[in-house]
């Protein structure tokens, strides 16, 4: 059975681990590899890897940098079949999604690719009498991502492009459930003519990361994964002196008003609650209805629901694939007999799936609740699976107050005919992604990816400008080329003349 192993300087580690994981295919619950879980000792040799790097690719040109990323982005272009092969073998996301995965990431490489531009500072000339003033940004040092089992190839293409680019240099640790999209990068990376120590990635579990939090060679860490881990990242990162963004889980929310155009509302909730098997951060996993839109919208969502064609997700025209674990799908069927017993009217019972030929993959399939209130465990957790809540209210006040009530904040979604409804919305509702009839509002890689409240912990969003803000620091140069008129000591505060 193959054994995943730590990328380090350029390589894979030839030692065996002491301890491993299971890998499993989620589409028939066998294990299908292990994987390395990393000491202590072995995150340490991958930091000193990435220190070791750091002076050179520090101190490479920008042109260098551009070529490499350049490089990087044909080779992903080119190889992305088998990446998202990958992503489907281990997570069991169809291939079609997993398509998608992997040019969302794509466009984050394409983004740090305008590397030059986005690293430009600021000149002022004669900020006082022969002095010049001006601004840099300069990489932080070794930096860490640590991602979740979701998107195995996006969430670390979010990170590690500008990461890189802005002269860092980087270590991974990627979850440890469906770990070989990360060393398949790492390899299209060295590929790419990425010096050796500049990516690394180690794989493991709490041990890793908790080795991560505390190096002092670590100077900042960008996490994704869900609230209880994202808010330990961060209060134990900055503890330890380091620049930390957490983003965590999520309960989107999306809103129908009467005047919404219904069957495309009905599609997008189905593609954005169903989607990944629910398995995606900015899933919808609650559908807000105002007034009577629930009598005209559901039974739209339950014929589409009806249509969905569910299994491995390598086997061609399949709509959703299985969950990523025994345990995770078993949780979330929990999460469906909880609603029933609370009292939530069942519309669409996925618990009776099964699917031929594959009796030990961890299907489920898709659940669809009405008559939900905010009291009821379906509505209060995030359940990641393939569950999608609907809370009637009567207002859109109501509405916006549900939402504004809510811990988390990650992305939701209105879907109406009324464009003065729709500015009032994405003004004044407090989430940090909104979209308007359009039901995943992912920002482009140029704008930035972030939630509000318990969704991110720190003060950057990921990717884009506030990516660049992250992995770098500011400099100002205050410079004089004095005329030799000038000179004379001056014991008073320097006064721009
Ligand atoms: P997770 O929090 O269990 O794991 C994320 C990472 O943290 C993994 O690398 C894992 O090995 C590590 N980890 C887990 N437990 C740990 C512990 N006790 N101490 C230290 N490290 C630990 O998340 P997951 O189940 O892999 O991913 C799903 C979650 O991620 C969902 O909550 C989802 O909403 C969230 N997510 C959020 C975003 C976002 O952008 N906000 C994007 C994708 C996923």
């Amino acid at each position: 059975m193959q054994n995943i192993n730590h990328w380090i300087d350029g390589k894979f580690d030839a030692q065996a681990s002491e301890r491993v994981g299971d890998v499993f295919n989620p589409a028939t619950g066998e294990r299908a590899s292990t994987v390395a879980l990393a000491s202590e000792s072995t995150v340490d040799v991958a930091v000193a890897s990435a220190k070791a790097a750091l002076p050179a690719w520090r101190d490479s040109s920008l042109a260098k940098r551009t070529r490499i990323l350049f490089a990087m982005r044909e080779l992903v272009e080119k190889r992305k079949g088998d990446l998202a092969a990958i992503l489907t073998r281990e997570h069991g996301k169809v291939t079609a999604d997993a398509l998608g995965e992997v040019s969302r990431g794509l466009e984050v490489i394409e983004f740090a690719c305008g590397i030059a531009h986005l690293l430009k500072g600021s000149l002022s000339e004669n900020v006082s009498s022969d002095v010049d003033s001006y601004s840099m940004r300069q990489p932080l040092g070794v930096v860490a991502g640590i991602t979740p089992f979701n998107f195995p190839a996006m969430v670390p293409m979010w990170m590690f492009p500008l990461a890189i680019a802005c002269g860092n240099t980087f270590v991974l640790k990627p979850s440890e459930k469906d770990p070989s999209a990360a060393n398949f990068l790492a390899e299209l990376l060295h590929e790419a003519g990425l010096p050796p120590g500049v990516f690394n990635v180690v794989h493991g579990d709490k041990v890793a990361v908790d080795r991560l939090l505390e190096h002092p060679d670590v100077r900042a860490v960008s996490f994704v994964g869900s609230t209880p881990i994202a808010r330990y990242i961060y209060e134990t990162g900055t503890k330890h002196g380091k620049r930390v963004q957490a983003l965590g889980g999520a309960k989107n929310h999306m809103v129908v008003l009467p005047d919404a155009d219904m069957d495309l509302a009905a599609d997008a909730v189905v593609g954005a609650a169903y989607g990944s098997a629910g398995e995606r951060c900015m899933a919808i996993s609650v559908l807000v209805t105002v007034g009577d839109a629930a009598e005209a919208l559901l039974p739209k969502i339950i014929e589409r629901v009806a249509k969905l064609r569910i299994g491995a997700g390598s086997e061609a025209g399949m709509d959703m694939g299985p969950l990523i674990s025994g345990p995770h799908r078993d949780k979330v069927r929990a999460y469906v007999d909880a609603g029933v017993s609370e009292g939530a009217k069942l519309l669409c019972d996925g618990r009776t799936l099964s699917v031929p030929g594959h009796a030990g993959g961890y299907f489920l399939g898709p659940c669809l609740f009405d008559h939900v209130t905010p009291k009821m465990a379906i509505y209060r957790d995030e359940i990641f699976g393939p569950v999608l809540s609907t809370v009637r209210v009567a207002t859109y006040d109501e509405a916006i107050a549900l939402i504004d009530a809510n811990p988390y904040a990650n992305g939701v979604a209105l879907f109406t005919n009324d464009g003065g409804v729709a500015r009032k919305f994405q003004h004044e509702i407090q989430v940090g992604m909104v979209g308007v009839n359009v039901p995943i509002p992912v920002p482009m890689s140029y704008y930035s990816f972030g939630g509000w409240k318990a969704s991110l912990f720190g003060d950057a969003h990921i990717y884009g400008p506030e990516g660049i803000q992250f992995y770098t620091r500011g400099k100002v140069v205050t410079s004089r080329w004095p005329d030799p008129r000038h000179r004379g000591v001056d014991l008073g505060f320097p006064q721009n003349r």
